[in-house]
């Protein structure tokens, strides 16, 4: 990939974690509408406090790219919150 190829072209996904909007997500327990800022890792539901994640920044599970896209330090959070979510996930199963 040419090295001037990042520099100019950003992914979409990127966007909605650079520039924060607001987004109303369903709670899948109570159907409570939860708020999360896009550039938010998780954000919990007012009515009955389960936690949910923001699954907009998907490409940085995957992008090379998405430390110079968003920056090490949004990276490093998404990371975090997603080791997080797999332990849960590993502990309710056990
Ligand atoms: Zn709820």
């Amino acid at each position: 990939m040419p090295e001037t190829f990042r520099l100019i072209d950003r992914c979409p996904g990127s966007a909605s974690i650079r520039t924060p909007t607001l987004q109303m997500k369903k709670c899948p327990r109570c159907g409570e509408e939860i708020e999360i800022f896009s550039n938010e890792v998780s954000a919990a539901c007012g009515r009955c406090g389960l936690i949910i994640y923001n699954d907009q920044a998907s490409c940085i599970r995957w992008c090379r790219y998405a430390e110079e896209c968003v920056g090490p330090e949004i990276v490093r959070k998404f990371r975090e919150a997603e080791k997080k979510e797999g332990d849960e996930i590993s502990e309710r199963r056990s």
